[in-house]
């Protein structure tokens, strides 16, 4: 069953995948902190993002729902290391990436949830914090408000961090139990 799902996580335009239990991942305040720096500027400006994703706490018990979390990668060529635009579009292209492997895997896990890279961009202006969210069934929480180094998933599930120069890599994850798929596959 497992690879059959995998199958279709393939073909939803993922670069790179590999498995890990989230009881191995350390889910650290540390990097909470660093999202409340706010350097993304997507810090309590969206339902993706901390603090509306709740406490770390919170977030390590979410994903400890799980036994299995497959993280996926998208890589994007950029004009050079300045290339600012080049990376919103990747960023895009990958929420996009995200958007697919949630549809692909939807008829064939009654639980999961899956993990986006920074903020949301779904709509224009988030309705965040005045009003619930538009498409709910769209958000995806931002992997790195929960705490996880990507860095450090990377090489627990040997997907590669770096991609070569003039390139960008986004993170996502899907969480599931590998023992919960369904047999319609
Ligand atoms: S789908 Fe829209 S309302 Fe919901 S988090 Fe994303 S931008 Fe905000």
């Amino acid at each position: 069953m497992l690879e059959k799902l995998l199958k279709r996580i393939e073909g939803a335009g993922v670069y790179e995948y590999g498995l890990v239990n989230p009881s191995e991942i350390e889910y650290r305040q540390m990097i909470r902190d660093i999202c409340a720096g706010n350097t993304c500027r997507q810090y309590g400006m969206t339902w993706a993002c901390p603090p509306a994703v709740g406490t770390v706490e919170e977030c390590r018990n979410r994903c400890l729902q799980y036994n299995t979390m497959l993280v996926f990668t998208g890589v994007f060529r950029l004009e050079d290391v300045f290339d600012w635009e080049g990376m919103l579009r990747g960023l895009k292209d990958f929420k996009e990436i995200a958007r697919n492997v949630d549809a692909a895997v939807k008829p064939y896990l009654k639980n999961y949830l899956v993990l986006s890279n920074e903020g949301c961009g779904a709509c224009e202006s988030c309705t965040y914090p005045d009003a619930p969210c538009r498409f709910p069934e769209q958000l995806h929480h931002s992997i790195e408000g929960y705490g996880i180094l990507v860095s450090e998933l990377a090489k627990q599930t040997a997907v590669k961090y770096n991609n070569g120069k003039n390139s960008v890599t986004y993170f996502g994850a899907l969480l599931f139990n590998n023992t919960e798929i369904l047999t319609a596959l």
